[in-house]
């Protein structure tokens, strides 16, 4: 079979990989349905994260079961699933309080840009649809995988309530569909902060109200002016730069939440700043096991399109051009079907 693997920076290619087998009693093998480039796989490929050696790539995915393990016994060949980028058991502590990406026993999963993948602790980790999807579904579904999840999480740990007056950091995908959250929490307005026009047409066809175009100090005195000077009620963090942090920090009222959910590169907190603001921080690599069926559901009903955010398809053999147009930021989200 054939995986992506990356060598160095700017260096993806699609190459003959050893075919994923039952390793463990409670494994799945899935052949992908589709599969897809993360913004955080930039990091690596920008040379920004440092990897060792050539590395398989890939932590996204749905698919049809092939095969499971002797203890596998909540999912069956033939059905389609979708699973997170950590594998879970959700039976430990960690994962009954909701947190299954910290998970006692977790592993990543990290070869997903590939026909075939090896899910680990298939019990806790898999979900199935409740059929085979129509195509049409397919990325909506995926999307669920990690983007909208990780958006959900965002906007629930920034603690969306109805009514709410909520600022998205960041007009990637996970931003994107982190507004789409907060819409479906009921929030009453949404604040993108985003510089790019087909970002931005998105954004409010998710149901942001405003769009913010300016970053730093101004995007937040922006933020002020438009919250009566008192700030927003919840702050979604989708960047990860300190930047972005300290914009989202900055810009909640004393009293309000900030999810954050962009996997942090440099970014120092000062003490002092945070102390006064008088904010709530909570945030992570998101548990999206924990919404995988109210998630599922809601795209299975069709009451939300989160597949949207796709906005290049390729065979999977052309991996490499979907990580060059993101970088490149000619796509928001690069699709890939095997
Ligand atoms: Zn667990």
């Amino acid at each position: 079979m054939k995986g992506t693997v990356l060598y160095g920076p700017r260096d993806v290619r699609f190459e003959e990989r050893p075919e994923p087998r039952i390793e463990k009693p409670t494994d799945a093998i899935i052949r992908i349905s589709a599969a897809c480039v993360c913004g955080s796989d930039l990091w690596p490929y920008r040379g920004i994260q440092k990897i060792a050696k050539p590395t398989p790539m890939g932590h996204e995915y749905c698919g049809i079961v092939e095969e499971v393990g002797s203890e596998v016994k909540s999912v069956k060949p033939g059905q389609f699933v979708i699973g997170s980028f950590f594998a879970s058991d959700n039976i430990c502590p960690h994962c009954h309080a909701g947190y299954q990406t910290s998970c006692q026993r977790r592993e990543f999963v990290s070869t997903a840009q590939a026909s075939i993948l090896r899910v680990p602790l298939a019990d806790g980790t898999l979900v199935a649809t409740p059929d085979v999807p129509s195509e049409d579904l397919i990325p909506s579904l995926l999307a669920v995988s990690d983007v909208f999840g990780t958006g959900w999480f965002a906007a629930v740990a920034a603690n969306v309530k109805p009514g709410a007056t909520v600022v998205v950091v960041g007009d990637g995908a996970v931003g994107l569909l982190g507004g789409l959250s907060a819409k479906q929490m009921g929030a009453e307005r949404i604040i993108a902060m985003s510089r790019h026009e087909s970002r931005q047409r998105l954004a409010s066809e998710f149901g942001a109200t405003d769009i913010v175009t300016e970053r730093g100090e101004g995007g937040v005195a922006r933020i002020k002016e438009l919250t009566g000077g008192l700030g927003a009620d919840s702050v979604l963090e989708c960047v990860g730069t300190q930047e972005s942090m300290m914009q989202a920090i900055l810009s909640t009222r004393p009293g309000g939440s900030i999810g954050y959910v962009g996997v942090p590169h440099g970014v120092e907190l000062e003490g002092e700043k945070v102390f006064f603001a008088h904010v709530h921080l909570h945030g992570g690599p998101a548990p999206v096991r924990r919404f995988l069926p109210e998630l599922i559901d809601l795209v299975w009903k069709r009451k939300v399109n989160p597949g949207r955010v796709f906005d290049l398809v390729l065979p999977l053999d052309q991996v490499a051009e979907g990580y060059r147009a993101m970088d490149e930021r000619r796509a928001i989200k690069a699709l890939l079907r095997p």
